[in-house]
């Protein structure tokens, strides 16, 4: 598991696993239809009086009652946050999307539930649960609001671009710079805030600077985020030869290798090498990866 450019230590986070705030569990829904086999949720937690300023693209932690077999407090789960700093309809709460993660045990082939995604994908409204954080400090937006974003995301990589997006488009503001998502799921059940359980990204596709692709590979389409990407190759280099852009990658890890070759496809189609053109961006501080 990685996390790119976030360290609890750095961040001066309010609440750390020594000192964590005790929340309670407003809301758990599913995002994903009763016929998928996924279940994600949407789960709303109050953080009321906990003080924490939260800014979009930050995630919190949260402790996992109980101790594993040596008797070692279980290592806290991180989680993005999926409300902006404005809140879900008040600051005093903010959202999760949280995947049900089962796997099969390497030595007994046992299919085990993972430990943290199932206690939180349980919770019941009313619950307690205990949480740390905000964490990170790079995966942010940039304040100039002209700026264009690009958004890639698989599945749950969604969670801190709906942040964004509900930030970038809050109220009166409009975002004024160009912005594309790229999304990538299995299919339209799984395509969160974006299908008939929750359209809460879908609600943007009207504004006029906002552009959302979705890439959905167990349909007849078979297109992998990546293979969206390349159909739309020239609107992103475009956005990437201008002086204000910042790029996000956010999901299972993996993504962001397999979108690298769209991008040193780019590079070479303008003869240009993409070491150069990535260690660029990442010094200009405009590409931003976070993949678990
Ligand atoms: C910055 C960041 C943001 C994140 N944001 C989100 C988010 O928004 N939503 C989300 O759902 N997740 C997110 N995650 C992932 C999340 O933190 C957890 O890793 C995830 O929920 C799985 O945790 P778990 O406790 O359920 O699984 P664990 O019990 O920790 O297992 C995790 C994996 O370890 C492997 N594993 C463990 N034990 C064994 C074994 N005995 N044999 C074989 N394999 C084994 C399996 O592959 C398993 O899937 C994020 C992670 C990071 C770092």
């Amino acid at each position: 598991m990685e996390m790119t450019e976030i360290s609890n230590e750095k961040t001066g986070a309010v609440y750390k696993p020594s000192n964590p705030w005790q929340a309670v569990v407003l809301k758990n829904t599913r995002l994903t239809n009763q016929n998928s086999p996924d279940d994600v949720r949407h789960i709303l937690i109050n953080v009321r009086n906990s003080g924490m300023e939260i800014l979009e693209g930050q995630s919190i932690g949260v402790i996992i009652p109980g101790t594993d077999e040596s008797g070692k407090k279980h290592r806290v789960r991180i989680y993005s946050i999926a409300s902006p700093r404005e809140g879900e309809s008040s600051n005093d709460i903010i959202a999760l999307t949280v995947k049900r993660v089962f796997y099969r045990d390497e030595v007994t082939n046992e299919l085990k539930k993972g430990l943290g995604s199932n206690y939180i994908c349980d919770l019941k409204e009313g619950d307690n649960v205990q949480i740390t954080g905000p964490i990170g400090r790079t995966f942010l937006l940039p304040e100039d609001n002209t700026t264009d974003i690009i958004m890639i995301a698989l599945g749950t990589g969604i969670a801190p671009f709906r942040a964004f997006i509900q930030h970038m488009y809050h109220e009166k503001q409009t975002w004024q710079g160009q912005v594309l998502l790229f999304y990538g799921a299995k299919t339209g059940l799984e395509s969160l805030y974006m299908n008939d359980e929750n359209n809460d990204i879908g609600q943007y596709y009207t504004k006029d600077t906002f552009k959302a692709f979705k890439a959905l590979s167990n349909t007849s389409e078979r297109k992998l985020v990546q293979h969206k990407m390349r159909d739309n190759i020239d609107l992103i280099w475009n956005i990437m030869q201008k002086d204000k852009f910042s790029l996000y990658i956010c999901g299972v890890k993996g993504v962001e290798e397999n979108v690298a070759e769209v991008f040193q496809g780019i590079a070479m189609g303008q003869g240009l090498s993409w070491d150069n053109l990535f260690q660029k961006y990442k010094t200009e501080k405009r590409w931003h990866i976070e993949v678990y």
